[in-house]
């Protein structure tokens, strides 16, 4: 049994509206073993986002606990988080987040610049990892969408973090794109150990690697059995 890296326990996160406080987790249970890769599938709206920028420690629970490598996040203040984001976590979105005037090379090795260790070697296997190195002076303007998102991946992974989160990393692309991009980030797992945690509303693409799946539904978590899943591999 490997170490957990992630525990979050009954945690929950309301928003206070105008109209009075809307809950969007009532409880959520989740946990990933130090290199594990975990999908989160549910509807629109259902608070997925939410979820994993509470785990990311881009943002703070009503209530409920995280521990990430032991560690409570509830109890640390923001500069310590921001400490454990950069040092530890990497982040993946749907739209890329790429700065457009630095080259695919720059913007990867950028993280690492703030970070104080200016590790070129490392970003160019990374631009390797993900067939990219041929590209390392072109700009973000002529990438096409998957291309600019392997950059954010290799950005995310640049620091060589104990997770990296994807929120609906393929979600600006095509289903042939998105394919090959879940089929990376597997690849990373595999061969790096790298842990991911992936919101997708992608079924099919979840259920074709043999992670653990959550779906996150009425603002609780639930572990699907993939052996008692009514969804069929496309
Ligand atoms: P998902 O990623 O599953 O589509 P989100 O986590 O983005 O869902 O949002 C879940 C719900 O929380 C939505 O109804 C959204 O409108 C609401 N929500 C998200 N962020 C805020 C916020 N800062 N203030 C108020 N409501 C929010
Ligand atoms: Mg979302």
């Amino acid at each position: 049994m490997r170490e957990p890296l992630i525990v979050a326990n009954n945690v929950r996160k309301s928003y206070d509206m105008a109209a009075g406080p809307l809950h969007i987790l009532k409880g959520a249970d989740f946990s990933l073993e130090d290199g594990g890769m975990a999908f989160i599938l549910g509807r629109s709206g259902s608070g997925k986002s939410t979820l994993l920028h509470l785990l990311g420690g881009l943002d703070t629970l009503s209530s409920g606990k995280i521990h990430f490598q032991g560690e409570d996040m509830t109890r640390l203040n923001e500069r310590q988080l921001a400490h454990i984001r950069n040092q530890k976590m990497g982040f993946v979105f749907q739209f890329y987040h790429l700065l457009p005037e630095l080259t695919v090379y720059e913007n990867v090795i950028l993280p690492l610049m703030i970070a104080g260790k200016k590790d070129s070697n490392w970003v160019k296997e990374m631009l390797r990892r993900v067939k990219l190195f041929e590209r390392r002076d072109h700009y973000p303007n002529e990438l096409s969408g998957g291309e600019r998102q392997r950059v954010a991946i290799a950005r995310a992974l640049a620091n060589r973090p104990a997770v990296a989160f994807c929120d609906e990393p393929t979600g600006n692309l095509d289903e042939e794109t998105a394919d090959s991009v879940f089929a990376l980030l597997n690849d990373l797992h595999k061969r790096d150990g790298q842990a991911f945690v992936i919101v997708t509303h992608d079924e099919s693409l979840a259920w074709r690697y043999p992670n653990v799946v959550y779906r996150l539904h009425d603002g609780v978590l639930v572990k699907e059995d993939r052996g008692h899943t009514s969804f069929q591999k496309g």
